[in-house]
């Protein structure tokens, strides 16, 4: 909430803050007024639907509704129904600019997306050797307990972003060899073992290399080394590699000579 003092009353940044005095809803009424014009003169172009179709199924794939889609646009839910069902073919320009602003991190916590990656990412880091225990802890109210998520079609935005952060932070190697081995018997991949392991575009649309990767994981030493190597060619500084990764740097560079010569 935003203090007496605060140097952003008198502006519209005032109110973004959550004034609701005269000082920060008139410049904040003027800004509306001024882009509402702006809005007019150069969103009331008709223009062929097609963007909007293709941009509606493309989060349709991601499991996102179009009720949540169009509050997040801004728009009446009507208008896209419309252009969906093929009722009409044309829009204001308007319509497909605000369609195609809308990104993920526009949707609130309580939207639903497609489950398929939150559920790959708990099985990823379970091949990775952490216990879901753990995965349940680290994402905490987040993510329920209950195990509903292994049979969701959908999980809430909330639910698949707390697992993000998870993912994003947990070590490459966890310390249950038991979790690892169950869970890579079960085919499920290590993370490097995705294509893809988050294009920061689409955070949630993803798909996973299709080879299968059951049986025994491989050596730990050698898998390290692997695993290193593959995170310095996507261009992870070695230091930060050989930290996610729990290993000291000399320790891989020692591994590494070690193999050479073994191989040689
Ligand atoms: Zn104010």
């Amino acid at each position: 909430m935003i203090t007496p003092d605060d140097r952003r009353h008198g502006s519209r940044a005032g109110y973004l803050a959550g004034c609701r005095h005269t000082c920060c809803t008139e410049p904040n009424f003027r800004y509306q007024k001024r882009s509402k014009i702006r809005f007019q003169r150069e969103g009331t172009q008709i223009v062929p639907a097609a963007p909007v179709r293709k941009r509606v199924a493309w989060w349709a794939e991601r499991g996102v509704s179009i009720n949540a889609l169009t509050a997040a646009a801004n728009l009446g839910s009507g208008t896209i129904s419309e252009l969906i069902t093929g009722e009409r073919d044309h829009c204001l320009k308007g319509t497909v600019r605000a369609v195609l602003a809308v990104r993920w991190e526009h949707l609130p916590d309580h939207a639903l997306c497609g489950a398929d990656l939150t559920r790959a990412r708990v099985y990823s880091m379970m091949a990775a050797g952490h216990p879901l225990d753990w995965i349940c802890e680290q994402a905490g109210e987040g993510f329920p307990k209950s195990g509903v998520w292994r049979s969701q079609e959908r999980v809430t935005l909330g639910t698949a972003r707390a697992l993000q952060a998870v993912y994003d932070a947990a070590p490459l190697e966890g310390p249950s060899r038991a979790s690892a081995v169950k869970a890579r018997n079960k085919g499920h991949d290590h993370p490097l073992a995705w294509d893809d392991p988050g294009v920061p575009a689409m955070p949630f649309g993803w798909s996973p290399r299709r080879t299968p990767t059951i049986g025994r994981p491989g050596r730990p030493e050698s898998t390290a080394v692997e695993n290193f190597d593959w995170l310095v060619s996507q261009g992870v500084t070695p230091a930060r590699a050989a930290e996610r990764l729990g290993v000291q740097l000399d320790s891989v560079r020692d591994k590494r000579r070690q193999l050479e010569r073994r191989a040689s």
